[in-house]
Order: structure tokens, then C-alpha cells, then sequence
């Protein structure tokens, strides 16, 4: 790790007191509702604030081997509490032993699933609890591309898929049917789970909530969802998990850039130093557009641009924004709340380098976490 007060555009800037501001609001759903809360890795894993992190949360909620091992090497606790939940829409015969080995909680998609690996999971480690992921067929996700309880999902059991044998074998069922959602759409969901699933819930430790809970987002009712979980508890005597990934890193930082150039070809174009599609790449998947630091939308202050990635895809824009003065070469351009579903994603496309990884501690301190460079990119291929 180095201190660099001279570090080179694109880097992503995780705000440390932003983070710890975003754990003390879960710290606080936890303390009062009873639930425990799990970071899912799969939307924020700079594994370099885990020290910071694992004060808070109880463990992570893996999306397979990988990021497992992570949650393991880098989540471990001093008294060994760390909890590794794993979820894959699918495990595979050569992945199951280690992913037995090192996760607490093993979480199948499928009843075929759970009666393939159940004997085996349980015969490497007879402590890992075993549970199944539900579709309640409700959701109000705003985006069909993450929402999985749409029309024809993989992601989850329905009740006619359902088969009661299961619970001979699991403690526990998760659902997680939210994106950015607020607490009156969790409510809706538990209201179909409860429906169709609440009859075996008497079988049962624990329901996991799953993620997409926007509970750090401003205006998000904490205190209803610390209602409803406490409701929850109560009336079917059971442990309530969430697993949060977004609302852990939401707000917590920034994408620095750089402007290269500036071309016109009727309108004034930006081309920065990084990417849509490589380096944000839900904002050409959701899509949405991220907001930049003092620039207004497009046509609202007096300089409009479109800004755009150094890559060769026609597509790589990130939108049309404007500033009080015009963008000239070398200026930044600062992506806000890029710390999230970012560099989990990132990929090299056209060769461009990956955007470094910096924290800016409590303290003040700006450290370089990490530096990529053309070895990253070749070591992909072959
Ligand atoms: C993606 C995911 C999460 C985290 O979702 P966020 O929207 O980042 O809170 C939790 N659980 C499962 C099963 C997921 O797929």
C-alpha cells in the first residue's frame, strides 16, 4: 500500500466515514430489531475496509466459492462468530467440498439441488445448516434485469415447486425479491412469502429477507423496518437475516476522471479516462445516470456535454451533462456513488486500465489500496 497525493486518474474513493456512517444506521437495525445483518460481497467486496466492516455485520452472504474464500480470509473475526452464507443458483460437484468446508450456511436454489449435495455438505461439515431460496412470486423491482421474481425466473423455489421433504433438511428459507427498495415493498413480498410459505414456518430457525433493502438510502423508513422485523420475529419464533450489498456501499464514494479530449460532431463531447462499460457498467445495464459532481442535466447550466468512455464501443456514454464552465482537457470529471456494483464488475474491455482503489480514512489520510496496470489484463487471457 502506498500514500499518494499524486494519484493518477480513474480511481474509485471510498469515504471511510461514509461507510461507518451507513454500518451505524444497520448497527442500529440490528441492536433494535434482533435481526443479523450480512454483507453480500456480490455488490460490494473492496475487502481492503473489512476491518472496518466486520465491527458491524455478522458475516457475508456468498455467491459461490470465491467469493466465500473471501468472506473467509478477510472477514475473520477475533471470536471466530464470522458467518459465511452461500448461495449459488447452482453448485457445482467440483466446487461442493470446499464450499462446504468453509460456509456456515449452505443456501440451495432448487429442491434437486439441496437433495443432490444435502448428504455431502453434511457429511464435510455436520454443522453447516442448510436452507433453501424461495421465489414468493411477488416483486415490485423497478427493472426487470434485477428483478428476481419476474416471469420465467431461475432464482428461487416456487410453492408448486415446493416440495414439503425439504424441510426435513433445511433450518431455514431465504427470499430476496428487492432492488432499491423501500420498506413498504419489503412488506408487500413478506406479504406473499407469508401467504404461501408461513404454514412451514413452525419447522424453521430462520427466514432470510435477502438484499436490495435500501435501508441507508435518506428518507428510508428504518424505524417501520425495524417494526416489521420485530413483528416478524415475534410471531413465528424465528432469527431474521438480511443481506444487504448496495446499502452497505450506497453513498460511500466516488469514480475520479479525467477529461482526454473534447470533440465536437454536433454536439460537445467529452472523452474521459475511464468507462460506462467497463467501469460503471449499470449505467448502461439498469440503465441509469450517475450523478457528477456540479454538473447540472443536460441544457440546465450554461455548458452542455456528453460525457463518454475511452473505448471503442459507439455505446460507452455515460449521458449529457452540463457545468457553469466549459470542461477543458485535464479537468476532473467525479462520478458520485460509484462504490457500489462497480469494481465487482469492472472488466478490461478494449485493454483500458482499471481504475485504482483508493480509502480516505477517518483520519484524513488518502491510501492507494490498489494500482492495476497491463499485467492485469494479460493475465486474463491467454
Ligand atoms: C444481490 C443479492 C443480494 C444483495 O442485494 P443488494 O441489492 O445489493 O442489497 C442479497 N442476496 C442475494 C441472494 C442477492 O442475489
Amino acid at each position: 500500500m502506498k500514500k499518494s497525493n499524486k494519484l493518477s486518474t480513474p480511481y474509485y474513493l471510498c469515504d471511510e466515514k461514509l461507510l461507518k456512517n451507513n454500518l451505524e444506521i444497520l448497527q442500529h437495525v440490528q441492536n433494535e430489531s434482533g435481526a443479523k445483518i450480512i454483507l453480500a460481497l456480490k455488490g460490494f467486496a473492496m475487502w481492503s475496509t473489512f476491518d472496518l466492516v466486520k465491527k458491524y455485520l455478522k458475516g457475508c452472504t456468498a455467491s459461490g466459492l470465491h467469493e466465500a474464500l473471501l468472506a473467509r480470509e478477510e472477514f475473520a473475526k477475533d471470536d471466530s462468530s464470522l458467518e459465511v452464507h452461500t448461495y449459488s443458483p447452482a453448485f457445482k460437484d467440483e466446487d461442493i467440498d470446499e464450499i462446504a468446508k468453509i460456509s456456515d450456511y449452505v443456501v440451495f436454489n432448487s429442491p434437486n439441488q439441496l437433495f443432490k449435495y444435502k448428504d455431502r455438505v453434511k457429511e464435510i461439515n455436520p454443522h453447516a445448516s442448510l436452507s433453501l431460496r424461495i421465489n414468493p412470486e411477488y416483486s415490485a423491482s423497478p427493472k426487470e434485469i434485477y428483478n428476481p421474481c419476474g416471469i420465467y425466473s431461475r432464482l428461487g423455489t416456487t410453492l408448486e415447486n415446493f416440495n414439503e421433504d425439504v424441510l426435513l433438511h433445511v433450518d431455514g428459507l431465504n427470499f430476496h425479491a428487492l432492488c432499491e427498495q423501500d420498506v413498504d415493498a419489503l412488506e408487500e413480498v413478506l406479504k406473499a412469502f407469508e401467504e404461501k410459505f408461513s404454514k412451514y414456518f413452525t419447522h424453521l430457525k430462520y427466514i432470510n429477507f435477502g438484499g436490495g433493502h435500501h435501508i441507508t438510502k435518506k428518507g428510508y423508513d428504518v424505524e417501520r423496518l425495524i417494526r416489521i422485523i420485530k413483528e416478524f420475529r415475534a410471531k413465528y419464533g424465528v432469527d431474521v437475516y438480511l443481506e444487504p450489498g448496495e446499502a452497505v456501499g450506497w453513498e460511500t464514494g466516488v469514480l475520479v476522471s479525467s477529461v482526454l479530449d473534447i470533440v465536437h460532431n454536433g454536439i460537445d463531447i467529452a472523452i474521459l479516462d475511464t468507462s460506462a462499460e467497463a467501469h460503471m457498467p449499470d449505467t448502461l445495464a439498469m440503465p441509469y445516470r450517475a450523478e457528477v459532481r456540479g454538473a447540472g442535466a443536460a441544457g440546465e447550466k450554461k455548458y452542455t456535454y456528453r460525457l463518454a468512455g475511452n473505448t471503442c464501443l459507439a455505446g460507452d456514454i455515460m449521458g449529457d451533462y452540463s457545468f457553469d464552465e466549459p470542461l477543458k482537457i485535464g479537468d476532473k470529471v467525479i462520478f458520485e456513488d460509484q462504490i457500489h456494483y462497480t469494481f465487482v464488475k469492472n472488466t478490461t474491455f478494449n485493454g483500458i486500465k482499471l481504475p485504482s482503489l483508493a480509502i480516505l480514512r477517518e483520519n484524513k489520510t488518502l491510501d492507494v489500496i490498489k494500482e492495476f496496470g497491463y499485467e492485469d489484463y494479460k493475465n486474463r487471457l491467454s
